[in-house]
């Protein structure tokens, strides 16, 4: 413990030196499978330059199904996750044991999210914003913000120590416009590799591509492909998923690559660095 508390007197102002070590990426979303949708070709592009990256889900993830039990399910999506994770080539995939559709900011959970965050300490976070479409991402929006500022309070969760680390967060894309668009500021253009990546990523989550949302989008079962015609899942999601938004953006921002996953700056967070700035310029970036 006295290990802990002399290290909990330093407030958290570290930002990433390259000298110290590799830049730490956390990407905390509701479910298992919102990261790697919103950022999943951005952590397989950071991963390959060298930085750690973590996803976490907020809730297990066990009410996405309309013909499995909740708890088959939660399992079932947690192996979906770890294989996705290695498909990203990132370290590993946090998922917390709170049931789908019933996330809250409680105090519960803001102690459980700060205990996460200050153990790996992330340079850079990327999360929800708070207005957007689920209650799951809502409060995970709001348990980030919540966290944030306590990571660096010392007599918040005294038993994990402060991380040198103070991180700037990042919103992941939502399509909200009410109270306010989204307004990026980092449009990260994805290489063929990460696009090829990023398919193979979601491709792992067949109880949600090929199962859940295509019944709850109405999708008529005979054409969805079956999980073995690897090229038929690819073309599968890249038009229901990826062609709506990530090409959508590429287009918008004016980037030549087909596909872009955009960000906007929080205020919750602090600035980043010209530093943690270059290295997230993967490869063809707009920088606003
Ligand atoms: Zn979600």
């Amino acid at each position: 413990m006295s290990d802990s508390n002399e290290r909990n007197i330093h407030y958290c102002h570290g930002m990433w030196d390259p000298a110290e070590g590799p830049l730490k990426v956390m990407v905390i979303g509701a479910h298992p499978d919102d990261p790697d949708v919103h950022c999943g070709g951005t952590a397989a592009m950071l991963a390959e330059k060298g930085a750690r990256v973590v996803f976490v889900a907020m809730t297990n993830g066990d009410k996405g199904h309309h013909a499995m039990s909740a708890d088959d399910l939660a399992r079932r999506r947690f192996g979906e996750a770890q294989a996705a994770a290695k498909a990203y080539g990132i370290e590993r995939y946090v998922i917390f044991d709170n049931h789908d559709c019933e996330l809250e900011a409680t105090l519960e959970n803001r102690r459980r999210l700060t205990r996460v965050i200050r153990e790996f300490g992330p340079h850079v976070i990327f999360t929800h914003r708070c207005n957007d479409y689920h209650a799951d991402h809502r409060a995970t929006g709001q348990l980030v913000m919540d966290a944030t500022y306590l990571l660096g309070v010392p007599l918040w969760c005294p038993e994990v120590p402060i991380p040198k680390e103070k991180p700037c967060v990042w919103y992941l894309r939502d399509a909200f416009s009410k109270p306010v668009e989204m307004s990026p500021d980092l449009v990260v253009g994805l290489s063929e590799k990460a696009v090829d990546r990023l398919l193979a990523g979601l491709a792992c989550h067949v109880s949600q591509f090929l199962e859940w949302l295509p019944f709850d989008m109405g999708i008529r079962p005979e054409d969805v492909p079956s999980p073995d015609d690897a090229k038929g899942v690819h073309d599968f999601i890249f038009d229901h998923w990826i062609r709506p938004r990530a090409c959508f953006d590429a287009k918008r921002f004016g980037l030549s690559w087909e596909c872009a996953e955009v960000f906007e700056l929080s205020e919750y967070g602090r600035e980043p660095t010209a530093a943690e700035r270059a290295f997230l310029a993967v490869p063809q970036t707009v920088l606003a």
